[in-house]
């Protein structure tokens, strides 16, 4: 008798799962099934992007329902609440719709393996009137929230005379890419006709509680973003440890206060709160699930974890991998392989992670990075079309390997085109 098809779950859509359920879903000997709380992908290394409107988010969303059919999985759309462990069972919360009308009822998903790779959110550190007062990145919705209001403060400023102010606290590559890209939005607002163009419209300020910006950056990379941001007359001020963020204001612990119009909110991540309540998985200080050396949980050998989701530690003593997309990718392309491997009766070799460095858009500041080539232990500083070109190779090794290579490169020939086809400064997302 044939022997049933192993089934395989990935819970989260992101750079990470949606790669492996695309890359899985060839394989005949496993049925697999893909699960995400909205119905369609977005690249999150492009937000930042999205909510200074310098690029159409439309370009890089991508319906799980038609790439289930495209490339042969099974889409479940549902927020996860639990995991059965004994019942090897997935909890789905009921799909409301904007009304709150239920489209979709409450429902378990089986599954034999099980890939948990639900990302993860800026934390606030129990900071006072984060929640009520700031902008975090973490999902589309948040920078067509950013957005929004980001519009409406510069137009007041075209009126007024005082540029609008936006304070960024956080100098990693969200708070430093994101101040970039204002720059370019900025000059869309400014009205050529009637000489604006000496109207500052923009103030923008980064605020880093560590006593250097972009902490974990080598040296030079550190210099080389600071050059950018001084030629993009972008403020920045170190050891800013923030206690508040007010309406109007964000507050220093000693009492320092920059006037705002808007305030992002960009300091750090941590996992997806919904992490700690799935299951009795062994979490760490940053509420990750920890995983072996073959990307498995500690708790379950069934279950995987991968990402911003998962903390992995490449040797005991070791930092856990920094998250991001670079690292969710490899990840999802170790498992693609080791999970058939393990199906089929055999031992995969450990997962290995190769780190490519680190690489920064700044818009009209130009690209940098520090890349480490062959597995080199130093770091090398590159910038111009070089880092450009390394930077965007991150996303369009996610275009091939979710669409093929075909259809991946004409999705990467239609974003190349589009910024002068398809302004995004507008009123609404
Ligand atoms: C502005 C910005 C710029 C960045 N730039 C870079 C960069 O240049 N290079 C780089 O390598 N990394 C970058 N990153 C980091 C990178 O985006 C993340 O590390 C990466 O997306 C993590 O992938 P993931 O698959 O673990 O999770 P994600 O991509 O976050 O995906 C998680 C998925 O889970 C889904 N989900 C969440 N909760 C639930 C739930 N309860 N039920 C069902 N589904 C759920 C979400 O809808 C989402 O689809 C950047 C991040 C930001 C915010």
């Amino acid at each position: 008798m044939e022997k049933r098809k192993e089934r395989i779950v990935v819970l989260g859509g992101g750079a990470g799962g949606l790669e492996l359920a695309c890359n899985l879903a060839g394989n005949n000997k496993a049925l697999v099934t893909l699960v995400d709380v909205n119905g369609s992908h977005v690249w999150k290394p492009r937000l930042h992007e999205f909510a200074a409107g310098t690029v159409d988010s439309t370009l890089s969303e991508m319906s799980f329902y038609m790439l289930a059919a495209m490339r042969g999985f099974t889409f479940e759309q549902g927020k996860v609440v639990s995991i059965d462990r004994q019942a090897q069972t997935v909890r789905l919360a009921a799909v409301r719709s904007q009304h709150g009308a239920i489209e979709g009822p409450e429902r378990d998903v089986a599954y034999d393996r099980l890939v948990v790779a639900l990302g993860g959110v800026t934390p606030d550190f129990g900071t006072t009137g984060v929640a009520e007062h700031a902008v975090r990145l973490d999902e589309k919705a948040d920078a067509d929230d950013f957005r929004d209001l980001f519009v409406a403060a510069i137009l007041r400023s075209r009126h007024s005379g005082k540029p609008a102010k936006v304070s960024i606290v956080g100098s990693g590559a969200t708070g430093t890419e994101l101040a970039s890209h204002l720059r370019v939005s900025e000059r869309g607002f400014i009205n050529q006709a009637v000489l604006e163009s000496h109207q500052r419209l923009l103030d923008v300020v980064i605020l880093e509680a560590a006593p250097e910006i972009m902490p974990g950056a080598s040296d030079g990379l550190r210099k080389a973003v600071l050059d950018r941001l001084a030629l993009l007359d972008i403020d920045t001020h170190t050891n800013a440890k923030i206690a508040a963020v007010e309406r109007d204001a964000v507050v220093a612990e000693g009492g320092e206060r920059w006037p705002t119009d808007i305030t992002v909110w960009a300091a750090g991540l941590v996992g997806n709160p919904c992490l700690e309540h799935l299951c009795d998985f062994a979490m760490d200080s940053k509420h990750r699930i920890a995983v072996d050396n073959r990307l498995r949980t500690t708790v379950d050998e069934r279950i995987y974890a991968l990402g911003d989701a998962a903390s992995f530690k490449p040797t005991p003593d070791a930092v856990p991998l920094p998250p991001t997309a670079q690292c969710a990718s490899q990840q999802a392309a170790y498992l693609a392989g080791a999970i058939p491997k393990t199906i089929a009766g055999g031992t995969p070799d450990h997962f290995e992670y190769n780190d490519q460095g680190r690489l920064l858009s700044l818009a009209r500041g130009g690209s940098v990075g520090s890349i480490s080539p062959f597995r080199s232990k130093n770091d090398f500083l590159v910038h111009g079309q070089f880092a450009r070109a390394a930077y965007q190779s991150i996303q369009r090794r996610h275009q091939w390997s979710v669409l093929g290579y075909l259809r991946g490169s004409v999705a990467i020939f239609a974003d190349a085109i589009s910024p002068a086809k398809s302004p995004a400064l507008k009123l609404h997302g």
